[in-house]
C-alpha cells in the first residue's frame, strides 16, 4: 500500500526522467477517465515539475495545467523506457516522452486541472508533509496533534492526512512501536515530547523508505540479508513474539476505516 515514501520517490524519479520533456503521446484507456479528455488536453505539453504532497502526486506542465493523482489503496505509477511500453492490463493512463513512459495503473483518482484551477479540497486540506524539507516534522506533529480532539486515538490521528501527511498503515504501527507509545491512547494524553517524537520518528522512517526504494523495511538487524522477508518491528506480526520483549504482538482494527493496528502491549504504554 502506497504511503508517503512512494509519492516522494516517484517525484524524484519523475523529476529526473520527465521534467523538461514534451509529451509525445498520452493514452487514457480507462473509461472512468474518458470524460476528462486527458490525451487531447495534454499531448504536446512539456513537463515542468513533479512533486509529492503527502500521498498526492502532482505533475506540472508548461501550459500551467496540473495532473493530480492519489494512489489510494491499489494504484501504482511505473516509469519505464519508451522502448519497453507498459503492459495494458489495469493501465489507466500513460504519458510518453521520446525516452520514457510514465504509466498509471488501477488508479481512478486522477484529475487534470486547467491553469489556475484550484486544487481539490482534499489536497488543500492536507497537513504538513513529514518529508517536506521546509517542515520540521517533530515540531509540526507536536503543534498539529495539540489541536486534535483530545479523545481521539493516537493511531487513528496519525493516519489522518489533514493532521500531518505521509503516514500510512505500516508506518503508523511502526512509529508507535519505536516511540513506545500505545496507539490506543487518547491524543490528549501525549506529552509534547511524545508528540514530537512521533513526528520525528515517522519522518525518519519515511525518508528511509524513499532511499530504500523497495517494500517498507523498518527492522534492520545488521546480520539480516537484504532479501530477508521479515521487515518490520510489529506490522504484520500478530501473535509473534515482540522483537524487544517477547510478548505476543497484538492487532486490531482502528478508526473509522478500521485499518489494522499492530502493537506490543508491554513495550508500548
Ligand atoms: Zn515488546
Amino acid at each position: 500500500m502506497p504511503e508517503g515514501q512512494v509519492s516522494h520517490r516517484n517525484a524524484i524519479r519523475f523529476t529526473a526522467a520527465l521534467v523538461g520533456h514534451q509529451l509525445t503521446r498520452v493514452e487514457a484507456p480507462e473509461p472512468r477517465l474518458t470524460a476528462q479528455r486527458i490525451p487531447e488536453r495534454l499531448e504536446g505539453d512539456r513537463v515542468t515539475g513533479a512533486e509529492a504532497v503527502g500521498k498526492h502526486h502532482l505533475l506540472r506542465f508548461a501550459s500551467g495545467r496540473v495532473l493530480h493523482s492519489h494512489l489510494m489503496m491499489s494504484g501504482v505509477w511505473r516509469l519505464m523506457p519508451s522502448s519497453s511500453p507498459p503492459r495494458p492490463g489495469g493501465l489507466f493512463l500513460a504519458l510518453w516522452t521520446s525516452r520514457h513512459v510514465a504509466a498509471l495503473y488501477r488508479c481512478p483518482n486522477v484529475r487534470l486541472l486547467e491553469p489556475g484551477e484550484p486544487l481539490s479540497r482534499g489536497l488543500r486540506a492536507t497537513g504538513p508533509d513529514l518529508l517536506d524539507p521546509a517542515v520540521d516534522p517533530g515540531a509540526a506533529a507536536g503543534a498539529r496533534l495539540a489541536r486534535v480532539e483530545p479523545t481521539r486515538q493516537v493511531g487513528d490521528a496519525l493516519m489522518d492526512q489533514r493532521i500531518v501527511s505521509g503516514i500510512g498503515n505500516v508506518y503508523k504501527s511502526e512509529t508507535c512501536f519505536l516511540t513506545g507509545i500505545d496507539p490506543w491512547r487518547p491524543v490528549g494524553s501525549l506529552s509534547s515530547e511524545e508528540a514530537t517524537a512521533l513526528g520525528a520518528t515517522a519522518s525518519r522512517l519515511l525518508a528511509e523508505g524513499v532511499a530504500d526504494g523497495g517494500p517498507i523495511r523498518t527492522w534492520r538487524p545488521p546480520d539480516a540479508p537484504p532479501w530477508a522477508r521479515e521487515r518490520t518491528w510489529v506490522y504484520g506480526r500478530r501473535g509473534k513474539p515482540c522483537r524487544r520483549c517477547g510478548t505476543r504482538v497484538r492487532s486490531r482494527g482502528q478508526g473509522d476505516a478500521n485499518r489494522t493496528t499492530y502493537w506490543c502491549p508491554t513495550c508500548q504504554t
